[in-house]
């Protein structure tokens, strides 16, 4: 039996100009699976177009990775956006809503700082369920709330292996909690796009940063729920510092592409995070179909990735 065709996928968020840490997911998503003969997808999470500048940031986005030579299978088709795929989450909430798996929830954000376990490291927090008492005992909504839709998640132990962090359990009811699948103001939330979107789309292999792997165990139940294939690898990339060991965040400002594009060729930029990433020795300018020949996953770093400048 033929190997299946590798399908990896980026999916970044349009809500800035893409910095270093952007561009090491991409490219390390990219050379994984190129060096693998397979398929590399675009996927936009451009879920709140509403909000200001992101039209214009995605815009930048995809010529930022026009610069850096990394092209994607299916070139920028919006039919994988997020912001085109509407109909297809409303279909999926709606299955989990027909299982009896969700219910409004119409805690305000301060009721939620006021009431739920301490923030896990992406951000998220436990939601104590305290809605879900009030629905299992029929309480109504009242006319005109809008209220957010969260998903009832069991007393279960969900485990993997990570390609990069190893063995990774999660109980749901305690460590993930109840998480919202449709947000207040009609927009289905992270969890459940990602989930069905690499599903649907054959995703083989996901890399994407370290913050994310305590999303990874919501969303595999959530695939197992959908009766869902989900990607067969996760690789947690580790987060990008600089030379001193500081996280690099979006107000580096001088790291984002805008930057790097006035200072750098764009050789010299895949060369900085290739070196950083250890699959070349120094810094130096190098193309990133010519770095394929260098990738493999096993150089991976396990730790923080030390920003290695020219
Ligand atoms: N949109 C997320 C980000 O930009 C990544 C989501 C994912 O890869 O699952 O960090």
């Amino acid at each position: 039996m033929s190997e299946k065709t590798v399908v990896g996928r980026f999916a970044p968020t349009p809500s800035g100009r893409m910095h270093l840490g952007n561009v090491m997911c991409a490219l390390v998503s990219w050379l994984s699976a190129r060096s693998q003969g397979g398929k590399i997808l675009l996927r936009i999470e451009d879920l709140d177009t509403q909000r200001c500048g992101w039209e214009e940031n995605t815009r930048l986005l995809i010529d930022d990775l026009n610069y850096l030579g990394l092209e994607f299978d299916g070139g920028y088709d919006r039919s994988l956006w997020q912001s085109a795929r509407a109909d297809i989450y409303a279909e999926t909430f709606e299955k989990l809503r027909s299982e009896g798996l969700v219910y409004p929830c119409l805690c305000t954000r301060s009721e939620l700082h006021a009431a739920t376990a301490p923030h896990l490291s992406d951000g998220r927090y436990v939601y104590d369920g305290r809605c879900y008492k009030k629905f299992l005992k029929g309480y109504k909504i009242p006319d005109g709330a809008h209220p957010s839709m969260r998903v009832h998640v069991p007393d279960k132990n969900i485990s993997f292996e990570d390609g990069i962090c190893g063995f990774y359990s999660e109980n749901l009811a305690r460590d993930c909690g109840d998480f919202v699948v449709r947000r207040a103001d009609g927009i289905y939330a992270y969890q459940l796009a990602v989930t069905v979107d690499d599903c649907l789309s054959g995703v083989t292999e996901v890399f994407r940063g370290r913050d994310l792997l305590s999303s990874t165990p919501c969303q595999l139940w959530l695939a197992e729920t959908l009766g869902l294939e989900p990607p067969a690898g996760y690789y947690h990339i580790p987060l990008m510092t600089d030379a001193d060991g500081r996280r690099l965040s979006k107000r580096d400002a001088d790291l984002d592409m805008g930057a790097l594009r006035r200072k750098y060729s764009p050789e010299m930029i895949i060369g900085i995070v290739a070196a950083s990433l250890g699959l070349i020795g120094k810094p130096e300018p190098i193309g990133a179909n010519d770095l394929i020949a260098f990738f493999s996953k096993d150089k991976l770093p396990r730790n923080d990735v030390r920003l290695r400048l020219f």
